[in-house]
């Protein structure tokens, strides 16, 4: 049997952020894979927030080489109205871009530069089995392409996404809400993008208060087109024998805005249908385990929260790992649960907010203040744990009683 001190399952934006940190803490870290990288993953567009979490491990400037294409902000677009936030005009000190990413690419780099750091990762393994009844230790094996092999850990980081591995082995409930959304998404060859304005600009149309359209141009000319809303639009997606990607071009026709640009480009996959992806696990931690990244929450696409939230959520489960392991005592709770579910609360508030179309009205309203759209692109960039900002402190009430006061200033006018 092997001993290590720290087994990190999945090599995510989650499980490498975390498994970098402890690396560079001098511990031994293992990462066991399910699949070999690049695989596939969907969640294109990242935040600023997640910039100085590379940054803090020593990942960042292997993210640099592949030429990602910049995010300094984003459109919005609704009723030939556009809304633009820049990253630049943040009200919280922090980072003021980021990169949209093809995530086979990307985290194929973030996975290439944690084994650089010295995290040693498994590719095309997974858990055969664990077993915490040791005090002593936590037991458990691996199958990999050789067989089976046997280790001990002092602690698990379990940033499986998706894969929800202890959540399945040790029976830990997980609900998936019976949200009304779903996703839809392909890419396409835009090489002929640069007679547009602004090509690579990060885009969301809104064509109905519940479905819009993501355009996401990658550096390498590709460029990801997606749709999200309300399921009684997707019908022609899912019924028997569907051609998705008839479908897929009948809603694009909706466009006003990236019709001309994208309409009839040949799509290099067939559509992709994402349902029931809003989830949330009971627990986030336990005895020498804790939960990272999609694992524990996934709420919504529209504030592509998601990569921000695993390596938020990666890197402070394994500071307190770190402080665990030199014998610290920690309130697992106050300081790991209450602070992500702080974040997770703001961001519900915002996927909420933009479902009821009351934080559509804010945004395309023409008299937004200045620093309300400061705080505003704040929140957009990430930073959804500044209490300092009253679009956070106070997210549970701010952009409704805003978007009351907008339909009166509209009744006035
Ligand atoms: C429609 C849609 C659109 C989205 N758009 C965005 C977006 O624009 N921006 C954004 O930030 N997020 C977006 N997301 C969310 C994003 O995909 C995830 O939140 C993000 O990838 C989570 O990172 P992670 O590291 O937690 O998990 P993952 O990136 O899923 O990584 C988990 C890893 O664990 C591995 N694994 C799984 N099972 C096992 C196992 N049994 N054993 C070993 N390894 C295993 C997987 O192979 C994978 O490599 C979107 C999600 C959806 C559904």
């Amino acid at each position: 049997m092997k001993n290590i001190d720290v087994l990190v399952i999945g090599a995510g934006p989650s499980g490498t952020v975390a498994s970098t940190y402890l690396a560079n803490q001098g511990y031994n870290v293992m990462v066991v894979e399910k699949t070999s990288f690049p695989r596939y993953v969907i969640g294109e567009s990242l935040l600023p927030l997640s910039m100085g979490h590379f940054e803090e491990v020593g990942l960042l400037p292997y993210l640099e080489e592949p030429n990602f294409v910049v995010k300094e902000g984003a459109l919005f677009i609704k009723d030939g109205k556009e809304f633009r936030i820049s990253f630049d005009d943040n009200f919280t000190e922090g980072w003021t871009w980021t990169w949209q990413v093809p995530r086979r690419q990307f985290d194929k780099a973030l996975a290439d530069a944690a084994e650089k750091k010295g995290v040693n990762i498994k590719y095309l393994s997974t858990l055969n089995s664990i077993d915490f009844s040791s005090e002593e230790a936590v037991k458990f094996e691996v199958n990999t392409q050789q067989g089976i092999e046997e280790y001990s850990c002092k602690y698990v980081i379990d940033s499986s996404g998706y894969g929800g591995v202890l959540t399945r082995m040790l029976e830990i409930p997980v609900h998936v809400s019976p949200t009304s959304n779903m996703a839809t998404y392909v890419k396409l060859k835009d090489d002929t993008r640069d007679q547009w304005e602004n090509p690579t600009q990060i885009s969301f149309e809104i064509l109905e208060t519940d479905l819009w359209l993501w355009v996401i141009p990658f550096h390498n000319s590709n460029t990801s087109l997606g749709f999200v809303g309300n399921k009684k639009y997707f019908s022609d997606f899912v019924k028997d024998g569907a051609d998705t990607t008839a479908a897929f071009n009948k809603m694009f026709d909706r466009s006003i805005k990236f019709k001309e640009r994208f309409q009839g480009r040949e799509l290099l996959w067939e559509p992709t249908v994402h349902t029931d992806y809003m989830r949330s696990s009971d627990k986030f931690f336990g005895d020498r385990f804790v939960l990272t990244g999609n694992t524990t929450e996934f709420l919504d696409p529209v504030f592509s929260s998601g990569v921000a939230f695993a390596t938020e959520s990666g890197l402070s489960a394994a500071k307190l790992v770190a402080r665990e392991l030199k014998g610290e005592k920690i309130d697992w709770q106050k300081e790991y649960v209450e602070h992500l579910e702080y974040g997770i609360d703001v961001f519900r508030t915002y996927v909420k907010e933009w479902y009821t179309g009351d934080l559509q009205k804010i945004f395309f309203h023409v008299n937004i203040n200045s620093l309300m759209k400061k705080q505003l692109t704040s929140v957009l960039a990430g930073y959804v744990w500044d209490k300092s900002n009253p679009f956070v402190r106070k997210h549970k009430t701010i952009i409704n009683t805003l978007a009351q006061v907008v339909d009166i200033e509209k009744m006035k006018a």
